[in-house]
């Protein structure tokens, strides 16, 4: 009972501080893109870990489910609940660095945009990053969030050690010692329990040269292979109509056709601070690294709304082939650019690039629009290439294509099941998965 009124008081206080995406009115969430909605019974922000194990074991023994929210930016209803939903905003910063094994221990709700001067002041730098810095550490890597890199993996694969309160209430610390718990943990869309801190392998600050050229199709497909190989970071943005590169606020000369055109992003290697690069054309910045990633201002009001699928990288060129003629033949309205990056092979059970290098291809509708039809076709062609979708993006998964594109699925199932036996942390989207 008493816990019981702490949290009704905290609810109350919460509403009346910032809790990202809630409408205090109408105790509604919102993700970032507007696409999402929850409509929980409680809601709570708690300002420590004691808060927020109370929180979780009332809410079990009031028989609600319970959901993480990050900074709301899947697109995927990964976070709608009725029942509990929780924000570990208030829980941030670093608790432990080691800078000689380049480990860093961080809470889980530390910003993305907070963490990269955090570390640089200890001369660390995350390995890699994606376009934007609004994420939580925790919401980046239960999807494995990525940047682009043949040789990086995503957030989830830079993980050694996971504190989470699982669905009995219990805190739980997940290190290397138990392999099989970490590899499920890492990529976990919240459906393990609440994670309250990370340890994350980290590197050598750096800093990164930003090289963009515009290239035709026919000259990225020739250079496609050297420009994976020479390149810290290879991706580019393949655009259908002369209005898509300004969708994306991608900056292009002015009055330059650039239909069938790619917009291409290199960074062609990590740089100490105080060394030279090698000498490039088409240089447009050169900066500390977490200042060179998130290219992108997202702003607060979403105009797209992204699928985004991972196929293994010896078929990308041949997918990202199929998915320009599709765009240009079925869908000449669409304009959004095709975005494609690649990521290294790695093993967290539940990462789209399990076990295989991958080349990602992910396209946008456009927000008041009835994109789904489009969206619906690209997902059917993808899967002829075994794609697997971001699982913060749209996408269409169900049971029996997640078994038949997941082949570590239930080793990560029996994990879930011992950390989670009652199905505390599944919503209904992830029920149709995971049970
Ligand atoms: C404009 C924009 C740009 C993007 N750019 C990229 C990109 O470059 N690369 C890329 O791969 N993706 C990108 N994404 C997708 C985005 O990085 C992921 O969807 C990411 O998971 C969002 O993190 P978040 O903090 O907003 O978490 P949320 O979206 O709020 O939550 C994501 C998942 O994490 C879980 N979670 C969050 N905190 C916790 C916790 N403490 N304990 C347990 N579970 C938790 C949630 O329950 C949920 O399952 C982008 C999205 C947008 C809108």
């Amino acid at each position: 009972m008493q816990n019981k009124e702490i949290i009704e008081h905290k609810t109350k206080k919460m509403s009346q501080t910032q809790f990202k995406g809630l409408d205090s009115d109408s105790q509604v969430w919102r993700n970032w893109g507007g696409n999402v909605e929850a409509h929980p019974v409680r809601i709570f922000k708690p300002i420590n870990e004691e808060e927020a194990i109370t929180a979780v074991r009332s809410a079990i023994r009031d028989g609600l489910t319970i959901r993480v929210a990050g900074s709301g930016h899947s697109f995927s209803p990964l976070v709608t609940t009725d029942g509990l939903l929780m924000s570990l905003s208030e829980l941030h910063g670093i608790t432990s660095i080691d800078t000689e094994r380049r480990r860093v221990r961080v809470r889980a709700g530390t910003p993305l945009r907070d963490l990269g001067p955090l570390l640089w002041e200890k001369g660390l730098a995350l390995t890699n990053q994606g376009n934007i810095d609004q994420q939580e550490i925790a919401g980046v890597v239960s999807t494995a969030t990525h940047g682009s890199g043949i040789n990086m993996g995503s957030f989830s694969s830079m993980v050694r050690w996971i504190k989470l309160i699982d669905g009995t209430g219990e805190v739980v610390e997940i290190g290397e010692d138990h392999p099989q718990k970490l590899l499920a943990a890492r990529t976990s869309m919240g459906a393990l329990g609440v994670i309250l801190e990370l340890e994350l392998e980290v590197s050598d600050a750096y800093d990164l040269q930003e090289v963009i050229t515009f290239l035709t199709w026919e000259e990225i497909q020739d250079k496609w292979e050297s420009y994976l190989m020479e390149n810290r970071h290879f991706s580019f943005f393949w655009c259908p109509h002369d209005m898509s590169p300004s969708l994306y606020n991608l900056n292009v000369p002015k009055g330059t056709p650039f239909a069938d055109r790619v917009y291409v992003k290199r960074y062609p290697g990590a740089l100490t601070p105080d060394e030279s690069a090698r000498s490039e054309q088409n240089v447009r910045r050169r900066d500390r690294s977490y200042r060179i990633y998130p290219d992108q201002d997202p702003g607060n009001i979403a105009s797209f709304h992204e699928l985004e699928y991972f196929v293994p990288a010896k078929r990308g060129l041949e997918a990202v082939s199929v998915a320009r003629e599709f765009m240009l033949m079925k869908h000449p309205d669409k304009l959004y650019p095709l975005e494609v990056r690649f990521i290294a092979a790695e093993d967290s059970y539940m990462s789209p690039s399990y076990g295989r290098e991958s080349t990602v291809l992910s396209i946008s509708g456009k927000v008041g629009t009835d994109y789904m039809p489009y969206l619906r076709e690209f997902d059917a062609l993808m899967e002829d290439f075994d794609a697997r979708p971001h699982w913060g993006k749209i996408h269409f998964l169900n049971r029996s294509r997640l078994e038949r594109i997941y082949p570590a699925l239930d080793k990560f199932l029996e994990v879930r099941s011992e950390l989670d036996p009652n199905g505390v942390f599944l919503n209904k989207h992830l029920r149709s998965l995971f049970i």
